[in-house]
């Protein structure tokens, strides 16, 4: 089984819950697919084994065969290729190496170039096999390497799945790869926004969702009463307490420094295992 922890923005407390589920079970893989910003190594020290490039198709023009028609760019979806005049310019920013370009060239004038992207790194942390992604500073898209790195899950034992805050493309590949989309959000007008177009994006992929309402207190029923209304179950609620904070603040993950929250988010592993299988 695996389990994507998403969130529909940043700093609502998904690593703290990713880390802790999976040092809450046994024969557990994690995955950290926030491949723009990987933090969940500084909680689990992984011993990397294997470095593995990633790499994405860019298009090279031969100009010698060109006959500056502007079939590809009118192909291109993503305007990262212009004709004018006797150039064709290519944008790597905007490419995202889906290679049609090639194709719709009517002279053969275009070939694919590869060019490295980021890396899937490959190890162990605290007996897990751990996994996580690195895209290199500038690039636009994670996509390719968060695919690689779901392409490395053993499908032996279950992953939990650290997703990347927010829903573009590479969450919506996290979430649509997993079997339970486990949403973390915080009780706030921000924290709801956020959270309901995380929930249409699991609805949209025909992905079970539950959520984690984390810093718990007084505005929970903002959470809740949306929870009711799609039929998604809050499967806990971690409240709001000055300790979780400063144990994130030193590199603590939260099953550590609160021995009870294992229990707790075993429990929730039993509840996700139980609607995956209804
Ligand atoms: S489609 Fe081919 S021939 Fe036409 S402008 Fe592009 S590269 Fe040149
Ligand atoms: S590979 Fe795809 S995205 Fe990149 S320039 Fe060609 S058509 Fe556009």
């Amino acid at each position: 089984m695996k389990i994507a922890v998403a969130s529909g923005k940043g700093g609502t407390g998904k690593t703290t819950v990713a880390v802790g589920l999976a040092l809450s079970l046994r024969e557990v893989q994690f995955v950290d697919a926030d491949a723009e910003e990987p933090n969940c190594h500084l909680f689990l020290h992984p011993s990397i084994e294997q470095t593995i490039p990633v790499y994405m198709m860019l298009p090279e023009v031969d100009l010698s065969k060109c006959t500056f028609c502007g079939e590809c760019a009118e192909f291109c979806q993503f305007n990262a290729l212009a004709v004018v005049k006797q150039k064709v310019l290519v944008f790597p920013e905007l490419c995202h190496g889906c290679t049609g370009c090639v194709y719709a060239c009517p002279k053969d004038a275009i070939k694919p170039k590869q060019r490295q992207i980021g890396e899937v790194e490959v190890g162990t942390a605290r007996g897990m096999r751990f996994i996580q992604g690195r895209l290199k500073p500038g690039e636009p898209s994670a996509v390719r390497i968060v695919s690689d790195e779901i392409a490395h899950i053993n499908p032996g034992a279950a992953a939990i799945i650290d997703a990347a805050p927010g829903t573009a493309c590479a969450v919506q590949d996290t979430i649509g790869n997993s079997d339970f989309c486990l949403l973390v959000t915080e009780p706030t007008p921000f924290g709801l926004h956020d959270l309901r177009m995380a929930m249409d994006l699991a609805k949209e992929l025909d992905v079970p969702a539950g959520v984690v309402i984390n810093r718990s207190g007084a505005r929970d029923d903002l959470i809740e009463q949306e929870c009711r209304r799609r039929n998604i179950p809050v499967l806990v609620r971690i409240p709001f307490d000055r300790r979780i904070a400063e144990a994130y603040s030193r590199g603590e993950p939260l099953v550590d420094a609160f021995p009870e929250w294992r229990e707790r988010l075993q429990s929730v592993y039993v509840q996700i295992e139980r609607r995956v299988k209804q």
